[in-house]
Formats: C-alpha cells, structure tokens, sequence
C-alpha cells in the first residue's frame, strides 16, 4: 500500500518523513496552530521530537515513532545540578527595569514581559537538538515573543517552557525570525507556531 499518496496535499511540504540521527523512515508532520505538537521518541534511536501525527485518510499516523510523555522527555534532558546562573539573574533584574523595545517594527503592540524560561533548540525536522538552557523572555505580542539567550541557538525554531515561572502557561513551539548580539547575550525574535501539548 501506498501510504504516502493519501497523504493530504496541503500536509505535504510540511511532513517529517526522515530521523535526521539514524535516517531511519518516521512520519510526523511539523505542528501548527491547528495541529499542536506532542512528544515523540525515534524507534530506531531513540532520538526525541515535538511534532504532530500525519493524516492519513482523516486519521492520525506516527510511524516509526513512540509517544512519549513531556515532562519524562523534558526531565532527562534538564541539568540537575541547577546551579543559579548569575550572570542571567543580572540580565533579568536589569531587563525588568530597562526593556529597550526599539522601533515598533511588527504589526501587533508588543509588551515588555520579563520571565524566565527554559529554551530548547529544535532543528528543521522538529528534533530536540541540544538541551535546554536557561533564557528570559523581553516582550510578547499575539503572534510572537522576544527572548533573550546567553546561548547562541542556531536552529530554525525553538520550544519554551515557562514552567520555571508558572504552570498555567504550556510550553510552546516558536519559529526564528530573526537574532541579533546585545551585549553578552543574544536576542531572538520568534512568531508562535504551536503549543506542545501535554
Ligand atoms: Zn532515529
């Protein structure tokens, strides 16, 4: 049977159909507003990824994938030992008095947020490709957020857990727009592109 063709063409340019660790064949599909990630585990090798299931004939298809919970996913990729990360503190208590906003450059009014949250690198296939580290978030708007990184994250698209700061917001998958280097640190502007469901 051939699978692939009943997927929806609309799906199409947006499916994960390769792990890119062990190239083994997965089917996942880049989440969306409409289609919110999950938490998935290679079968090959084990590697982790926040996607959504494909559709195929109208139903939900994961292939060579196993669902697995967030917060086991997200645990062991934490650093224990939890040092305070001091020179982040005085990024957030100074960003808490002084968030320079620039010229208004996106369509929605932004506000200047200051929160900590965890970040974590996500490559073009969705895969978790480095552990979380720890950032503050600078301002929010309805399509975006602003967040400021001791790291330089390379990858197209970032997961933020705001866990650290309140269990009432559920962590959510952002696209890249665009870095620049403030000081020490590096700012990235991000649109939402999915909440990871949990
Ligand atoms: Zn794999």
């Amino acid at each position: 049977m051939d699978s692939v063709a009943s997927i929806e063409p609309a799906d199409r340019c947006h499916t994960i159909d390769r792990c890119g660790v062990c190239q083994g064949r997965i089917s996942l599909s880049i989440p969306s507003l409409e289609s919110p990630a999950t938490s998935w585990r290679c079968r090959g090798c084990d590697a982790a990824f926040f996607g959504s299931a494909q559709l195929r004939d109208g139903k939900p298809f994961s292939g060579g994938m196993r669902s697995v919970y967030y917060f086991d996913l997200m645990t062991g990729l934490v650093d224990g030992s939890r040092r305070p990360n001091t020179r982040l503190n005085r990024l957030e208590q100074c960003l808490a008095h002084a968030v320079h906003e620039g010229p208004e450059s996106r369509a929605n009014q932004r506000f200047a947020v200051v929160s900590r949250v965890h970040v974590t690198p996500l490559s073009s296939d969705m895969r978790l490709a480095g552990p979380p580290a720890e950032a503050v978030t600078m301002n929010v708007s309805v399509s975006g957020l602003a967040i400021l990184s001791l790291k330089e994250i390379a990858e197209p698209y970032l997961a933020v857990d705001f866990s650290a700061a309140t269990d009432s917001i559920k962590p959510v998958i952002l696209k890249k727009l665009r870095s620049e280097v403030i000081g020490r640190g590096h700012r990235y502007a991000e649109e939402f592109l999915s909440r990871i469901e949990y």
